[in-house]
């Protein structure tokens, strides 16, 4: 079997369901679909979480205007009554989950509400590939994707998950062509919804792929495929068309956006190669993953933005030692604090870091007594594979460079981001 996985880019109108539903045409073999929630569904559901902290009102007006906009898409593509039925439920329970909001239980909550993007979505996807008469099956991501109870970035229960896919597979492929399952979502043993971790739809397909020892894994982008750079920062950035797993791997934990960090992983293990395509022009090549040798690369940067600088200094002119660190560490991983880059001196310690603003000023609050801490935000981390001191000069353009490193064939830089 295949897996395809479609974003919300991919899905966002009924124009892209119907763009879907002739890409998958062309393909013979039967396929897992692994489909993310619509255009920018997930960021207004957590604006809708937001709202649910102060103004429970106005949360349900804004879900009831999320619902709507599914709603408009399903009756564009000539929704059945039962595809209109599940939506409604769908808000319902939105609904009262907004209205039984607690702060207590703040994470837990996320999830209950945001998997309804990817719910809502699939239903969609899949009621339209019915109506085209296509053998299409609509799966529960959360039967068969098992985590444990870390909400908002659960990790998976891999014995549990495999068995339960292996099963799904069992069970559907034999009467079903396309089944369609959710990206990004997840429960726990007990039947408890998570999710694991924004963009993390990549990864619910790398998981699938892994479980069912997928032939192949597709997924499809706005983008030709994976470019030496983000087109949006790098107009001029160019197709990569292979990669070793090692070389994605490397860029992704760097933080090109293009495909999760968590995906390389699980398909490296099981040798599945991944097929990186557009939907936009979905016959040209693409890139392609595999555990092919690594050959020469051009220089390739990723860019990630929203970053922190944190100085930690010893309060009593003491070293920096490895109880400090390890305690450090231990507080980072506590406050999901993401750790991008970091240096000691004699008396302090440097990071650069990615964090949620509320979490961040829990860390520092804990932390306070301990340590002297200075915090710079709106940093921008560039990273360089690859790289050439052309390409390095081009970047720095005269801005000032608070923080660098060079590492084998990685170059890497803290600055001032250009909005700030
Ligand atoms: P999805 O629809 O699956 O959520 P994303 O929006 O997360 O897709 O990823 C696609 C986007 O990634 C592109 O629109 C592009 O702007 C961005 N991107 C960042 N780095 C790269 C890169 N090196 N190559 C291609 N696209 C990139
Ligand atoms: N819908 C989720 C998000 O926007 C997951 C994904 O799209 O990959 O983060
Ligand atoms: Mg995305």
């Amino acid at each position: 079997m295949n897996v395809f996985k479609f974003g919300g880019a991919s899905v966002k109108d009924a124009a892209s369901v119907r763009n879907i539903c002739s890409i998958v045409k062309n393909y013979d073999q039967p396929l897992v679909i692994v489909i993310s929630a619509m255009g920018k569904t997930t960021n207004a559901i957590e604006e809708v979480i937001r709202l649910a902290k102060t103004d429970k009102d106005q949360a349900i007006e804004a879900w009831n205007e999320v619902c709507h906009r599914h709603k408009r898409v399903s009756a564009e593509l000539h929704a059945t009554k039962e595809s209109l039925k599940y939506l409604d439920e769908y808000q319902m329970e939105g609904r009262d989950i907004i209205m039984h909001y607690s702060q207590d239980n703040a994470d837990e909550f996320y999830d209950q509400l945001i998997c309804r993007g990817e719910l809502m979505s699939t239903t969609i996807v899949t009621a339209y590939f019915l109506s085209e008469s296509m053998s299409a099956k609509w799966i529960d991501a959360r039967k068969i994707i098992k985590t444990d109870e870390r909400f908002r970035s659960a990790n998976i229960q891999w014995r549990e998950t495999e068995l339960s896919t292996k099963q799904m597979i069992d069970t559907h492929a034999p009467n079903h062509k396309y089944l369609i399952t959710q990206g990004f979502i997840a429960s726990t043993r007990d039947g408890r919804t998570t999710s694991l971790g924004r963009e993390g739809s990549d990864y619910t397909a790398a998981i699938i792929s892994y479980c069912i020892d997928a032939e192949k894994m597709s997924i499809w982008k706005d983008v030709p495929g994976v470019l030496t750079g983000d087109p949006r920062i790098f107009p001029d950035a160019s197709l990569v068309t292979k990669l070793s797993y090692r070389e994605a791997i490397e860029m992704t934990y760097y933080g090109a956006q293009v495909i999760h960090p968590k995906t390389i992983q699980p398909i490296q293990r099981k040798e599945i190669p991944l097929h990186v395509k557009s939907f936009v022009d979905p016959t040209s090549i693409g890139t392609l993953i595999n555990n092919e040798g690594d050959m020469l690369y051009p220089p390739m940067t990723v860019v990630t933005k929203n970053q922190y600088l944190l100085h930690f200094s010893t309060k009593d002119f003491s070293f920096i030692a490895e109880r400090h660190l390890s305690m450090l560490f231990r507080k980072f991983n506590h406050y999901r604090v993401r750790v991008n880059l970091m240096r000691n001196t004699a008396i302090s310690f440097t990071v650069c870091v990615s964090a949620e603003a509320d979490r961040l000023a829990l860390l520092k609050e804990d932390l306070m007594y301990e340590f002297g801490i200075e915090q710079q935000d709106q940093m921008e981390l560039i990273t360089i594979r690859h790289y050439t001191m052309h390409a390095i000069d081009r970047l720095k353009e005269g801005r000032e460079v608070l923080f660098e490193e060079l590492q084998g064939n990685t170059f890497q830089m803290v600055l001032k981001s250009k909005e700030a």
